[in-house]
């Protein structure tokens, strides 16, 4: 019997990312620019929102979080909210800035930011003194975010959003793409995410001055002079061109990788269909089109006779499948835990009963096979 690893989510190349990485080498463009560079940012820009926006491509997608905390002006002393169920990479640069998280709940539709607690948070940090400097929200799993009731917010109170779509690219509301929505959008090309550099990340941004801004902070704060002059703080995140050549061929592949991830979806949907306890997190409504980056289920133990994440976890495991819980809260991070939250326990909840299931693009039928032979035997079906 084949017992290969089968992972969450693994590298899934189209086939013609060579032909753009060989270009690079005859051409010597082996360096942070390069018309690969170029390229991936048209094709983003085409992608996204037919040319309305600028992008930047970066060393990764915490740089470019990084960089769009720089461009909103955040710096040492101002307060940052930040949506608590997340990956640290969400967080991490808003200490680099010497700045200070103030964590939110989720809510249960797309266990994304709570509206109720955003503005909770936003009037309590009013009152003690400071107004937050930005808005970071994320579209986990590739679910889109309540995108109008947090713009909504967000213009109530002038506050900028960083919109961190790492995982959403692909995904959209109401027809506009995940990536557009922030006053500041982010994107990862990371390995596992749904088409990779092998590295990479983007900054998304709505005019071509705010991106020349970003690619100036990213080359190290390079003045206009024939020596090299510095006048602000500058840093290294450009993109290698022999990425961005693996980027280009991913960007052939990206809607049948969505697509592949929604089959995965519906697999798993099927799969739990009549599982009294077990529901697979989808969108709310028609409005909201998901990348389902990860495919994730939410167990109640109280209604699966004791089949809990971590013993689902641990069948798969036996088995050479990877499975993992979801993002465990920032707030309840040992590193994180002595800064504000608001909300109740949401985010708390569903990292407690959330597992995220195996959802790349590249999984076989057999991997799928495997996959249900494990769960339907584990769960007494
Ligand atoms: C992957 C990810 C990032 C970071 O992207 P990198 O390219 O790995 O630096 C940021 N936020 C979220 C929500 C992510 O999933």
């Amino acid at each position: 019997m084949n017992n290969s690893k089968i992972w969450l989510s693994s590298p899934h190349m189209g086939g013609s990312e060579q032909k753009y990485v060989q270009e690079a080498f005859d051409t010597n463009w082996v360096a942070p620019l390069g018309p690969n560079v170029s390229g991936l940012e048209k094709d983003l820009e085409k992608y996204l929102s037919n040319g309305e926006v600028a992008v930047g491509v970066l060393s990764s997608g915490t740089a470019a979080i990084h960089l769009g905390l720089v461009l909103l002006g955040v710096t040492s002393g101002d307060e940052v909210i930040c949506q608590s169920m997340t990956f640290s990479a969400s967080v991490n640069p808003i200490f680099y800035q010497g700045a200070t998280p103030i964590f939110v709940d989720s809510e249960w539709d797309t266990w994304n930011l709570c509206p109720i607690a955003l503005e909770a948070a936003i009037t309590d940090r009013i009152a003690k003194g400071k107004k937050p400097k930005a808005i970071i929200a994320v579209h986990l799993y590739g679910v889109p975010y309540q995108i109008e009731a947090i713009r909504a917010i967000a213009d109530a109170y002038d506050i900028p959003i960083l919109e961190d779509a790492a995982e959403a690219l692909g995904s959209s509301f109401k027809g506009q793409k995940c990536g557009t929505f922030g006053d500041i959008g982010v994107l990862s090309f990371n390995g596992n995410k749904i088409i990779t550099t092998s590295g990479g990340g983007a900054i998304v941004m709505p005019t071509v001055a705010l991106k020349e801004r970003a690619i100036f902070f990213a080359t190290q704060s390079r003045d206009a002079a024939p020596h090299y002059q510095h006048s602000e703080i500058g840093y290294n995140y450009r993109m290698s061109n022999v990425c961005a050549g693996i980027g280009r061929g991913q960007m052939e592949v990206l809607d049948d990788h969505v697509e592949k991830r929604r089959a995965m979806h519906d697999f798993y949907v099927d799969l739990f269909k009549n599982v009294a306890g077990i529901s697979v997190f989808s969108v709310p409504n028609s409005d909201y089109f998901a990348n389902y980056w990860l495919s994730a289920i939410l167990i109640d133990p109280e209604k699966t006779n004791g089949i809990t994440r971590e013993s689902m976890r641990l069948a798969l495991e036996a088995d050479n499948i990877e499975s993992r819980p979801l993002w465990k809260p920032m707030h309840l991070q040992p590193i994180f835990q002595q800064y504000p939250y608001y909300g109740e326990k949401v985010a708390e909840t569903l990292f407690e009963n959330g597992l995220c299931l195996p959802s790349g693009s590249n999984l076989t039928d057999e991997d799928r096979k495997r996959i249900q032979d494990v769960l339907l035997k584990f769960m007494g079906i």
